[in-house]
């Protein structure tokens, strides 16, 4: 008999987060199997569950342990309803809430002894963290299970090996692969759904680390990128990666089809939906990712796929935008030609710990001009007046200093850039409503333009180069 195509999903924490999405969840699964798929299914915790666990250690630094137990409680009382609404009074049942137990003093133990020593290490803080992945996984089997889908809990941290990089670690490739392999293709052969934890992983030597918040996502990537699995799937409780901000644009629509490199441009925006690590496993792999809403499955979602066949050149996707930015110029007639002024300038910006998600430079080379967070302008202007306090002494820096809020809008589109007119019908449109421009620059992979503007104008703006995003057929529903 011809083996059933692997399909890996993941379930956000919203998708698992009380008994009714659950039996959508497994409503889901369900009918991917009816469907000839052979699933993989990867968890997040419940939402809102990894934060209650992190500020329980913040509780424990305090010296607040009533804090943590009342955590502790409220945490049991969450899981154990769930339970209750779902799982049948059987053996098993008892059997759940007896891990629960465990892992909920496992919790409170960590806790008890952030509490003694008055210091949370990264280590120990992951070791919390991923407690919610774990108790997720074995109430949702345990559920298959009593209505007759064979499925079993597994914690990743005996399928992803990473490095010691705590709250954020890096996968090992080899070794996870080989893992992967050996403990859930014979699960899978002998027709038994893997019900996996999304989030964490563990050293080589066992200890527990995480991917970063949100990495559930990049589990599940990782999982379907070494099984390999035809198809990832990310169920979250929206329909797909939007053209704007349905609350800045009510129009707006879901994409169908977007590249990766597409979604990269879309920045914190399609963060938002995908993390954005999840992306280069699959990559590598050749495997293509489904954004599905699993509060409406039937909408056939976001496809993500490395190139895009049907791509018309220079087509508008999708338009977004960054609030609470101000624009940085150094500027000075004595910069020209000077190598290291921009080395310079951002190592200053660097050491302040801020990042900077727009930079641009006219050839003239009398400016360089970049966006940071408004509410880190004061130190950076403070770290940049520092490290240039000689050119700016002797005039050959003439002034260091920041606009007002500002928005940095970005318009995604595979090959826009190169597309003769669109900048034009852009700005254009920009023109029409009155919009001034304040700086211009172009990501680096062909696929988006990003422009400055004042920040009260960026409703208008993102609406008015919304209309220039080609409406698809309406769907017949
Ligand atoms: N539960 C983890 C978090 O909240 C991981 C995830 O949901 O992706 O960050
Ligand atoms: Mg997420």
């Amino acid at each position: 008999m011809k083996e059933k195509p692997l399909l890996v999903m993941k379930f956000g924490g919203t998708s698992v987060g009380n008994s009714e999405a659950m039996r959508k969840v497994k409503a889901i699964v369900e009918d991917v199997l009816s469907q000839g798929w052979m699933p993989v299914v990867v968890l997040s915790a419940m939402s809102g569950v990894t934060d209650d666990l992190l500020r329980s250690t913040e509780m424990a630094k305090n010296r607040r342990y009533d804090q943590v137990l009342q955590t502790a409680g409220a945490l049991t009382t969450r899981h154990y309803q769930v339970v209750d609404e779902l799982i049948p009074e059987t053996e098993r049942k008892v059997f759940v809430k007896q891990q629960i137990d465990q892992l909920i003093s496992m919790f409170a133990e960590y806790c008890r002894a952030i509490d003694i020593i008055g210091e949370a290490t990264p280590r120990v803080l992951d070791a919390i963290a991923g407690i919610g992945e774990m108790l997720c996984v074995r109430i949702f089997a345990e559920y298959l299970n009593a209505h007759q889908v064979s499925a079993r809990a597994m914690d990743a941290t005996k399928l992803i090996v990473t490095d010691h990089a705590y709250q954020g670690a890096h996968p090992i490739r080899e070794k996870t692969e080989r893992k992967v392999k050996e403990a859930l293709l014979p699960i899978l052969q002998s027709k038994i759904v893997p019900v996996v934890t999304g989030f964490i992983a563990a050293t080589e030597d066992g200890t527990t680390t995480t991917l970063g918040r949100g990495g559930s996502d990049y589990s599940a990537a990782l999982l379907g990128a070494y099984l390999p699995a035809s198809e990832v799937w990310i169920w979250t409780d929206v329909d797909g990666v939007m053209t704007a901000d349905p609350r800045i644009v009510p129009d707006a629509t879901t994409i169908d089809v977007l590249t990766f490199r597409e979604i990269g441009e879309l920045a914190y925006y399609g963060a938002k939906v995908v993390h954005p690590k999840t992306m280069q496993p699959l990559i590598d792999a050749g495997i293509l990712i489904r954004v599905k809403n699993t509060f409406n499955p039937s909408h056939p979602g976001t496809l993500l796929t490395i190139e895009n066949e049907k791509q018309t050149n220079g087509e508008i996707k999708a338009v977004t935008s960054i609030k609470g930015q101000s624009l940085i110029t150094i500027e000075g007639r004595g910069m020209l030609g000077v190598p290291g002024v921009a080395a310079r300038a951002f190592g200053a910006v660097a050491s302040t710990g801020t990042s900077v998600p727009l930079i641009t430079q006219a050839s003239s080379e009398q400016s360089i001009c970049f966006a940071v967070p408004q509410k880190s302008v004061e130190t950076v202007l403070r770290s940049l007046n520092d490290a240039f306090a000689r050119e700016l002494a002797t005039k050959d820096i003439d002034r260091i200093w920041a606009t007002d809020e500002v928005v940095i809008v970005t318009i995604v589109g595979a090959a826009m850039r190169s597309t003769p007119g669109i900048a034009g019908r852009i700005f254009g449109k920009l023109g029409l409503n009155g919009i001034n421009v304040i700086a211009i620059a172009q990501g680096s992979s062909e696929v988006s333009i990003s422009l400055v503007i004042d920040s009260a104008d960026e409703q208008r703006a993102v609406r008015a180069i919304h209309e220039l995003i080609v409406p698809k057929t309406e769907m017949v529903s």
